[in-house]
């Protein structure tokens, strides 16, 4: 039988569980659906020490359990469940995973992005025999070894400092010879005596005998190969938004982003949309937060204004 909800919350990062917050705070009977990992990259972050508030031992893994109890506190459901169609109603939408049916007078979508493949040689291969992507789930495993990150923006610089406290040595490899971090992430680095940088160069190809053992690399001024001995290799070169289920539903510009305003308004009335997946220049936790607080309280008025 179609189950029948307010809202329908379609991701559970730090936007989804924001907007489950504020829509089941507005009295919406509120559903989210998560098909992957709670707390999506916030739950995969180690240090969070610019989200206002969190300070000392703040950790993704924490400050997402804290925002999922609060949500469900407040009467918001969570299941684990993948979604397979959505449907525009004349009035509502209907949504049908691989367990459920579904009727709902809005949407959220809050379901983020996922990290980009740089596309050398090997990568699909050695995923996970060696090369991750997520530095909290597997820094690790690689106790007192070598390892290269590859990217330049916060996130790889910010991982790469993570990365430290297991890794004999961090090596991290950019495309120019400049970072994109910001400055205080950037000193961070620069004065940690185990981190090593390689300007300029891209990984042409990952090689080894089952596991990573060595990385092929190309500078790009002087078109040097080089070859750099490894035992892990972390990919931070930014992340692609999960769009691919509403291109035929709402707006989407040319990288794949969805367009709402600032109410969080998609161009189809009644669907919503924050965090990541949002086209919009700051991605971070508490843009995300607020995105997914502002979609909920919009949800909200939405319905009241809709359905007397
Ligand atoms: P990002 O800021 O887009 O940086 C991606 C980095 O990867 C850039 O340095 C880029 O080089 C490089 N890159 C892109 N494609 C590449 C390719 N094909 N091969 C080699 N290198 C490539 O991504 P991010 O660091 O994942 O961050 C994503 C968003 O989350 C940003 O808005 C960031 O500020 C935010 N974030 C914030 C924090 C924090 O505030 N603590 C932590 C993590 C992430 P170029 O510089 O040459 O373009």
């Amino acid at each position: 039988m179609t189950k029948e909800l307010d809202t329908i919350i379609i991701g559970a990062g730090a936007a989804g569980l924001s907007a489950g917050l504020y829509a089941a705070r507005g009295r919406l009977n509120t559903l989210i659906i998560e098909k992957g990992i709670i707390g999506g990259q916030t739950e995969s972050t180690n240090f969070i020490d610019n989200y206002p508030g969190s300070i000392e031992n703040s950790t993704g893994p924490l400050l997402t359990k804290r925002m999922k109890e609060q949500c469900e506190q407040f009467g918001a459901k969570i299941v684990q469940e993948e979604i397979s169609e959505i449907e525009k109603l004349d009035k509502g939408f209907f949504i049908k995973t691989n367990k459920e049916e579904y009727y709902t007078k809005t949407i959220i979508i809050a379901t983020g992005a996922e990290p980009r493949l740089a596309g050398f040689k090997g990568e699909k291969e050695y995923r996970g025999k060696g090369i991750s992507y997520c530095a909290t789930c597997d820094g690790d495993f690689f106790e007192g070894l070598d390892i290269a990150v590859i990217g330049g923006g916060d996130a790889a610089v910010e991982e790469g400092i993570f990365l430290t406290r297991f890794a004999n040595k961090v090596t991290i490899i950019h495309r120019r010879d400049e970072l994109r971090a910001v400055k205080s992430i950037q000193e961070k680095a620069f004065n940690n005596k185990k981190i090593d940088f390689i300007w300029d160069t891209v990984v042409e190809e990952v090689k080894g005998s089952g596991i990573v053992q060595s990385l092929i690399l190309r500078n790009k001024k002087t078109g040097e190969i080089s070859e750099l001995k490894v035992d892990g290799v972390f990919v931070y070169i930014g992340y692609v938004p999960n769009s691919g289920l509403f291109k035929e539903l709402v707006d989407i510009d040319e990288e794949g982003y969805i367009i709402g305003d600032e109410e969080m308004r998609t161009n189809v009335p009644g669907i919503f949309v924050a965090g990541d997946v949002r086209k919009k220049s700051l991605k971070q936790i508490v843009t995300a937060a607020a995105d997914g607080a502002i979609a909920g309280v919009n949800a909200e008025k939405y319905i009241s204004e809709n359905y007397k």
